[in-house]
């Protein structure tokens, strides 16, 4: 049996939800854009889907677009905002891949990219992100929680102090890693655009969408049919967007639940570490609770994670998508001591780990520590 905590990376699909989307992929599976009865049902179904996610997250009806996921909705986001042809884009490289590259392909079609400081535990840094917004500033982007560290970043405030310097900025967040962790209203959190994805929160891979903000004026990327109100064509992946909205649904009910046990998770762990000496928790406070980033010095986090492996667990070693790069943006950004550089290890849980295997993991990661740092000395 595998032990599973990379769920930052992906999670595993609830069987409730495997069970919807077969039923549309073999049963119901019209065109909702179709004209029989039968189609008016999935369009129906498709209608629902959103307002169940509008509800869920604070948002107003309609204004919710179904896209391929989380990368599709950032990339959508970004240059689906981008109207005048100069000004300046303000953002981090504490972003994810799907939003710092896309801003960076901005950059280099002309505009001017203002890269702001993150802290040392992967907060943004407010006041260095506020001090580059100006008249010029078009677009804003400041995730709402961190996928390598957890640290959760006050969307609402960096919102309103951006809106106060320049009301005419498109202020967007990525919250792909914040939905059914950290509570989320979209009403309350002001921002103009924010994305999120299925399959971080038990649905498939490839859905998310991307939510626009009331008389927020947003361009589409892709042409044809005109779905999703002329904003996303093509034809629907019902199954998936129906699940999906499932998934926001479970996931935002069980924010509070998921957090008192994600808490005594990562203390398991902690405590299991307690006699070890030169290892750090990147993140420690407004961190997300599904997430526990850790660095050990003079270790390499790759060679842990294999080590991991030989017991079935599984875990990360930081972005997956950055996973190739040998030192990630990311850990630059954060400017960790070099001794933890490459020691970085990403433990992510969800709603199907256990205290057993939680302690299994608590174990097994102190045993490899102590085993790996031997071998070095010996
Ligand atoms: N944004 C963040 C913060 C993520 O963690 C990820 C995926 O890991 C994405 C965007 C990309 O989402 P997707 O894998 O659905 O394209």
């Amino acid at each position: 049996m595998v032990h599973y905590f990379d769920n930052t990376a992906t999670t595993r699909v609830d069987d409730d939800l495997a069970e919807i989307l077969r039923v549309y992929g073999t049963e119901k599976f019209f065109n909702p854009s179709a004209r029989s009865t039968y189609s008016l049902q999935i369009s129906n179904d498709v209608k629902a889907a959103r307002e169940t996610i509008s509800r869920a997250l604070g948002a107003s009806a309609g204004n919710i677009t179904f896209t391929s996921g989380g990368t599709e909705a950032n990339n959508l986001a970004i240059f689906g905002s981008v109207r005048s042809k100069r000004g300046n884009i303000v953002v981090t490289a504490a972003e994810h891949s799907s939003v710092y590259n896309a801003v960076s392909e901005l950059g280099s079609r002309g505009y001017e990219l203002r890269l702001a400081k993150v802290l040392p535990d992967g907060h943004i840094d407010v006041e260095d992100f506020l001090s580059k917004v100006d008249d010029e500033t078009i677009l804003a982007c400041f995730m709402h929680v961190n996928n390598e560290t957890g640290a959760v970043n006050d969307v609402r405030l960096l919102n309103q102090a951006v809106k106060e310097k320049n009301n005419r900025t498109v202020t967007f967040s990525d919250g792909v890693q914040a939905v059914g962790k950290v509570p989320v209203n979209l009403r309350y959190l002001g921002v103009d655009l924010y994305s999120f994805a299925g399959h971080k929160i038990h649905c498939s891979k490839g859905v998310g969408a991307l939510y626009v903000k009331e008389g927020v004026k947003q361009l589409p990327l892709q042409f044809g049919g005109g779905q999703e109100r002329g904003l996303r064509s093509g034809t629907e992946y019902v199954g998936g967007i129906v699940a999906f909205s499932q998934a926001v649904s479970n996931a935002v009910k069980r924010v509070d639940e998921c957090e008192r046990l994600f808490k005594g998770y990562k203390q398991t762990i902690l405590n299991a570490l307690k006699d070890i000496p030169d290892w750090r928790v990147n993140c420690s406070d407004n961190v997300s609770p599904a997430i526990l980033s850790l660095s050990f010095a003079d270790i390499k986090g790759e060679v842990l994670v294999h080590m991991l492996e030989k017991y079935e667990i599984i875990v990360g070693t930081g972005s997956a998508c950055s996973s190739n790069s040998k030192s990630s943006r990311f850990v630059k950004a954060i400017e960790l001591p070099p001794r933890f550089v490459e020691g970085v290890v990403r433990i992510s849980f969800s709603k199907y780990n256990t205290a057993d295997e939680v302690q299994l993991l608590a174990d097994k990661l102190a045993e490899s520590v102590l085993s790996l740092r031997k071998t070095m000395l010996g």
